[in-house]
């Protein structure tokens, strides 16, 4: 499971996290909703320390990291235990899409080729890529792309995955069959946190919502009451706005 207790960033004078904290059980997925500037994606890169947190506690699967008093290793076994997928898919652009999936299985777990290509293969499977395995990124559609990037992260066998809008730069016609997979996988009981504003998707998938606004946690709750029965102005007009 995944646990956050007081999680703090500012970037100079200006508070990003005010102090979040978030528990999300095995297999349960968190959606995180919100404007633009709130602090969603600096709290996802904060997770796996791609952005260092100023003050909080840390606990993701087997890591425990106390944001003020850590070790290189701690660093370390903390991104182990996520995989990030990203707006923009962040592939490797002169590798192929199985060379993509298998990068860190080789690399970084020292999996032997030939059996981190038969785990390719079948991430690319459930993805719906196999036939594209040995295709260049540039050569895939964006929504394959993101596809691709799903498997990618699925290959290192995560304890959560963390998907930072990763519908967002997609024409509208491919966002569905990424949404599909993303729904595939959560129904095999991936613990997953997403950033979307996918709100039809969110209310479907996550079995928790949270709504942030300027760095704190403005409202959270299953996604029938946070979508249906908003409490707080500041939710009931952000999902307004929305239409
Ligand atoms: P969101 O994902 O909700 O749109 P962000 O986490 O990207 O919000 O950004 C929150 C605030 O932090 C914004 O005001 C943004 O400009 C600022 N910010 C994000 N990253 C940096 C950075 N590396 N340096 C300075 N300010 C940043
Ligand atoms: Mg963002």
């Amino acid at each position: 499971m995944i646990e956050v207790k007081g999680l703090k960033k500012k970037f100079n004078e200006l508070t990003v996290l005010n102090g979040i904290d978030i528990v999300v059980e095995r297999g349960q997925v968190l959606a995180i909703i919100g404007p633009s500037g709130s602090g969603k994606s600096t709290f996802l890169r904060c997770l796996n320390f791609l952005e260092q947190p100023d003050a909080g506690l840390i606990e993701i699967g087997e890591a425990t990291l106390n944001v003020e008093n850590y070790t290189t290793k701690e660093v370390q076994q903390l991104r182990q235990q996520t995989a990030m997928v990203f707006q923009n898919y962040n592939l490797f652009r002169n590798k192929t899409v199985l060379q993509n999936v298998t990068e860190a299985l080789i690399v970084a777990k020292k999996i032997p080729k030939a059996e981190a290509e038969a785990t390719g293969l079948e991430l690319l499977t459930k993805v719906g890529l196999k036939e594209k395995a040995g295709n260049y990124p540039a050569t895939l559609s964006g929504g394959q792309q993101q596809r691709v990037s799903i498997a990618r992260a699925l290959a290192v066998n995560p304890h959560a995955i963390l998907f930072d809008e990763p519908t967002s730069s997609l024409d509208p016609e491919l966002v569905a069959e990424v949404l599909q997979v993303i729904k595939s996988i959560a129904d095999q009981q991936t613990t997953m946190i997403i950033i979307t504003h996918e709100m039809d998707f969110a209310r479907e998938v996550a079995d928790h919502v949270i709504f942030m606004a300027d760095g704190n946690i403005v409202e959270q709750g299953p996604p029938e009451s946070l979508f249906g029965n908003p409490q707080q102005a500041r939710t009931k007009q952000f999902l307004k706005q929305l239409g």
